[in-house]
């Protein structure tokens, strides 16, 4: 070891000792990447639900009760996202830390930006499964950015002598995401207003961050599938507005997709919503790089305006 330098035995000395990350879950790849690049070294994370699955229908397996047991830090995305699967696991979990309400339950919705919060009653009971706004709010990097911010908060909360350490990180991922939006800002400029249409209401965030135009959706409602009246009427809409892009998110039957992509000529675009969705995507900034390539790809090709 004769070969450590001075600095990195200074290094060495302030390294926290070991076991003192903090051991975070969080409930999707999105949500654990924005605490990874946080938290970098001092945490600990591992999701729930992997970038490819539907997260309102994710299997409850016994193995994340007991990662959730140990945890420190749960983050969630909230607005009813998760009801069909955390609730039992945390209950299970036995974890007094994380149940909601607790210093070591984070609902990253609280400081986010959510859009189409009903008005009127709430309608779950019609199978809606967006009964307290639309929980895909992670699609808009001003969202990212909050809940980043909202994880270093808490995590200089759970670890103080850390605080520093979160901060910094913070700072260096703002900027990154700042540098990352100008570029994503400049490759959208030209499509401003362009109809859409999507299979579920994924992309509210995403479309009201890049101003494009959703005129509907294969899904009649949020997490009801479609019924062929419905998709009669969509493409009527679809061929009356020239609408070329149908977004469809990957773990949909693409079945219904491309029989409206036949009648109306809209290409349909696999589009992840979420980190780890596909191969390439390995953190929240890539999944805007890869999934507004593949947008920008298929309006070129289609010559959709
Ligand atoms: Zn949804």
């Amino acid at each position: 070891m004769r070969l450590l330098s001075i600095a990195a035995l200074a290094v060495l000395a302030m390294a926290p000792p070991a076991g003192a990350a903090v051991n975070v879950m969080a409930t999707t790849e999105d949500l654990a990447d924005l605490v990874r690049q946080v938290g970098g070294d001092r945490v600990k994370v591992e999701s729930i639900a992997r970038g490819y699955q539907d997260p309102h229908f994710v299997e409850a397996k016994p193995s994340f009760i007991l990662k959730l047991a140990k945890a420190d830090l749960l983050v969630a995305v909230g607005r009813e996202l998760e009801i069909g699967w955390l609730p039992p696991l945390i209950q299970q979990s036995r974890n007094a830390k994380v149940q909601p309400g607790a210093e070591g339950y984070l609902d990253a919705s609280l400081t986010a930006k959510v859009l189409e919060i009903p008005t009127g009653q709430i309608t779950r009971a019609m199978g809606d499964v967006h009964p307290l706004g639309n929980p895909h709010y992670w699609l808009d990097p001003g969202n990212g950015r909050r809940i980043a911010k909202a994880i270093a908060d808490k995590l200089s909360q759970m670890a103080p002598a850390d605080a520093a350490y979160f901060a910094s990180r913070y700072a260096d991922f703002d900027r990154r995401l700042a540098e990352a939006e100008k570029r994503w800002d400049a490759t959208m400029a030209p499509y401003k207003g362009l109809k859409v249409v999507t299979y579920h209401r994924s992309w509210a965030n995403f479309v009201d961050r890049f101003s494009l135009d959703v005129i509907g959706y294969v899904e009649p409602r949020p997490g009801i599938p479609p019924s062929p009246g419905h998709t009669i009427d969509l493409i009527g809409e679809m061929k009356r507005q020239n609408v070329k892009i149908l977004m469809v998110e990957p773990y949909f039957d693409l079945k219904t997709p491309q029989s409206i992509g036949r009648e109306t000529g809209a290409k349909v675009v696999v589009m992840p919503p979420s980190v780890g969705g596909e191969k390439e995507i390995t953190d929240y900034i890539s999944l805007f790089d890869y999934d507004l390539n593949l947008l920008v790809a298929a309006i070129k090709e289609t010559g959709a305006k």
